[in-house]
């Protein structure tokens, strides 16, 4: 049997030295790539590209899309001004990012989004975020950008019973790495508030209904070692092998 073909989203980084100075590179973490290897799925990279009709082709070609962390979305896509404390932004990322997602919510396909992810499938869908915690947030009593190494997890996260991400990981709390200064502030239409930390900072969101659509504000992927890891990414992969049969 055919495995299911994942797009993963990819960023882009200005060579720095080097005969290849001031060239670009199209990347991914490794870890997505390992993930969905070892979930069952066939990885493939998709480069940012501009044309709409380019994008449809290229989510015409997968099962499931992961959408990959990163850079903070532009405020300006959920009507707001920047704030002296939103990180690096990349505009094309965005533009980009989002079409692909409107794409393959359209046709169905499942979605994973991790970090950046969660908080541009929000965006798209008409939600808004949080453009720094500890500036818009005083009650946050939490470090969730921390300072431990990438696969250790430091704090605990709430899972809604009944919501798809507690039956995916068949428990009600986990503890999760944490990599970011923004969050979900209003939850998208059509979308409900499945995770949040102890602060009540959003930590994963899903679509209501049956299309799997799922965003996660930790990453799983860098935590190979965690049974919940392992429980997101076959749930997903095993999603993205029925789209494929249909
Ligand atoms: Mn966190």
């Amino acid at each position: 049997m055919k495995k299911p073909v994942i797009g993963i989203l990819t960023n882009i980084i200005t060579v720095e030295e080097g005969t290849y100075a001031g060239g670009e590179r199209i990347y991914v973490n490794r870890d997505y790539v390992l993930q969905v290897l070892s979930a069952g799925g066939i990885p493939l990279l998709l480069p940012i590209v501009h044309d709409l009709k380019a994008i449809r082709q290229q989510i015409e070609h997968i099962d499931g899309l992961l959408l990959s962390g990163g850079q903070d979305v532009h405020p300006k896509y959920y009507n707001s001004e920047p704030s002296p404390w939103l990180g690096a932004v990349h505009d094309e990322r965005d533009v980009f990012e989002m079409e692909a997602i409107k794409i393959a919510i359209e046709r169905k396909i499942p979605l994973l989004g991790v970090c950046r992810g969660q908080q541009l499938i929000n965006v798209a869908f008409g939600g808004t975020l949080y453009q720094d915690i500890p500036q818009e947030i005083k009650t946050s009593d939490l470090l969730h950008t921390q300072r431990e190494s990438r696969q250790k997890a430091t704090h605990r996260v709430e899972i809604t019973p009944g919501s798809r991400l507690h039956a995916i990981l068949g428990s009600t709390a986990i503890w999760t790495n944490s990599f970011h200064h923004q969050s979900v502030k209003e939850c998208a239409p059509g979308f409900m508030v499945v995770a949040h930390a102890s602060d009540g900072v959003v930590e994963g969101i899903e679509k209501s209904g049956d299309h799997f659509v799922l965003g996660v504000q930790w990453h799983p992927e860098m935590m190979s070692d965690e049974p919940g890891t392992k429980k997101l990414f076959e749930a997903f992969v095993s999603e993205a092998l029925k789209y494929a049969k249909t």
